[in-house]
C-alpha cells in the first residue's frame, strides 16, 4: 500500500453528488447504492440521529395535518351551511357560496340526480342545483345516508 492509498480511504470521496433526503448532507460515493439517507449515528450525549426515522416521522406528520385541513373545512361548510339554511334565502346564488367560501369541488361525493340537477354533497347538508332554472338549494339531510354513501 503506498502513502497515497492511505490519504483516499481517510478522506471518502462526493464526486457523485449523492446527497441525505432528509438534512441534504453529501452521502460518500463508496456508501451503498440504494443509501438515500444519513448512516444512522450515535451521538456523544447518547441520542440517536436518524435521518431516515426522521424523514418519515416529517412525512406522516405532514400526511396527518392534511386530514386535519380537510376535516376543518368540511366542519367550516357545514356550519356556514347550517346558517344560510335556517336563513331560508329566496335566492342562492354562485357568489353567495363563493363568498361564504363553499366550493362545490370541495365537496365530499357528487352525484347527477337528473339531466338538469346536480347534487354536491358536504356534512349534514347537500347543495343541489337545477341548471335549467338555475336554482341552487340547500337541502339538510342525515349524517346516516352520508356514511352508507361513503362506505
Ligand atoms: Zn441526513
Amino acid at each position: 500500500m503506498n502513502k497515497y492509498d492511505v490519504i483516499q480511504l481517510s478522506f471518502p470521496a462526493y464526486t457523485m453528488g449523492k446527497a441525505c433526503k432528509y438534512c441534504d448532507k453529501p452521502i460518500a460515493d463508496h456508501e451503498h447504492a440504494s443509501r438515500i439517507f444519513c448512516p444512522k449515528i450515535v451521538l456523544p450525549d447518547g441520542s440517536i440521529q436518524n435521518c431516515k426515522d426522521d424523514y418519515w416521522a416529517e412525512t406522516r406528520k405532514n400526511e396527518s395535518d392534511i386530514y386535519k385541513i380537510i376535516a376543518l373545512y368540511q366542519k367550516k361548510v357545514s356550519t356556514i351551511l347550517g346558517y344560510v339554511y335556517e336563513l331560508n334565502l329566496p335566492e342562492i346564488t354562485y357568489e353567495t357560496l363563493d363568498s361564504m367560501g363553499i366550493y362545490l369541488n370541495r365537496c365530499l361525493y357528487s352525484s347527477a340526480e337528473a339531466d338538469d340537477m346536480m347534487s354536491f354533497f358536504f356534512v349534514d347538508f347537500s347543495i343541489t342545483i337545477h341548471s335549467k332554472t338555475n336554482t341552487i338549494k340547500i337541502i339538510k339531510y342525515d349524517q346516516e345516508l352520508l356514511k352508507q354513501e361513503l362506505y
